[in-house]
């Protein structure tokens, strides 16, 4: 299992596409938008640190492999932090960088759907969060998403949090009160979105040591489940395929 090469693939991804802890160079946007050839959009806005409440939260880790991985493996579009960004477009209006380069994009590409990439911690009682606020954001797709991650083994009624499908769950609605990219898209650009969050063990395949909860030894040699992280990229992949063969 751990030397599946969809896995050393997503480590070799994570370690040369994002620097998580530094700033973007004077000639260069933290930003990066990563050209596909189909009309499906990836972002993960926190997949380096990122600035809010006057502090810099810790990256959502693998977010930025997973994006990268369904552009190498579908042509998905991905819009990403490769540096580290100021300010959160989470914690902020829609007049900042991220949203502005979103803006721009979503204007020039006639995109179906986009999915909204971000990492829970791991003590999480759900593997996997949906966030439509409600409904609202994803309607065309929600079923079809939520069947994906069902036939890979993710529930809400599952016995071990490990498993836990959850939709609309709390906190994790997607854009219930922040302004998120879910909210975003859906509100100013009626691009239909879902947020995504993933537990720790359904993404980190193995932290890298310039991560936050490694440089801060928390916990710095922290691996994921491999076979539930196979699992999500497999959900994730076969639900992309069916929108796409349908195109
Ligand atoms: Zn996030």
């Amino acid at each position: 299992m751990t030397d599946d090469p969809r896995l050393k693939r997503l480590v070799d991804l994570e370690q040369h596409t994002v620097i998580y802890d530094q700033a973007a160079p004077d000639d260069e946007s933290p930003i990066r938008v990563v050209r596909g050839s189909q009309p499906i959009l990836i972002s993960a806005p926190h997949s380096a640190r990122h600035w809010r409440d006057g502090d810099w939260k810790p990256e959502d880790e693998y977010t930025a492999a997973l994006g990268w991985f369904l552009h190498e493996t579908l042509g998905a579009y991905f819009i990403y932090s490769r540096y580290q960004l100021q300010p959160d477009p989470h914690d902020d209006g829609d007049a900042n960088p991220y949203k502005q380069v979103l803006a721009d994009l979503v204007a020039t590409t006639p995109f179906r759907l986009a999915l909204d990439l971000h990492g829970a911690r791991g003590d999480r009682d759900f593997a996997v969060a949906i966030g439509t606020i409600g409904g609202q954001t994803f309607a065309p797709y929600e079923s079809q998403l939520v069947t994906a991650f069902e036939q890979h083994g993710f529930i809400d009624q599952a016995p071990t949090s490990l498993d836990r499908l959850a939709l609309n769950l709390g906190r994790y609605m997607g854009g219930a009160r922040l302004p998120t990219i879910t909210r975003f898209l859906w509100e100013q650009h009626q691009l239909p979105c879902a947020q995504i969050e993933l537990s720790a063990w359904m993404r980190i395949v193995q932290r890298l040591p310039n991560a936050t909860n490694a440089k801060n030894m928390t916990s710095p040699d922290f691996r994921g489940d491999p076979a539930r992280i196979l699992r999500v990229l497999e959900a994730l992949t076969s639900f992309l395929r069916q929108i796409l063969t349908k195109l």
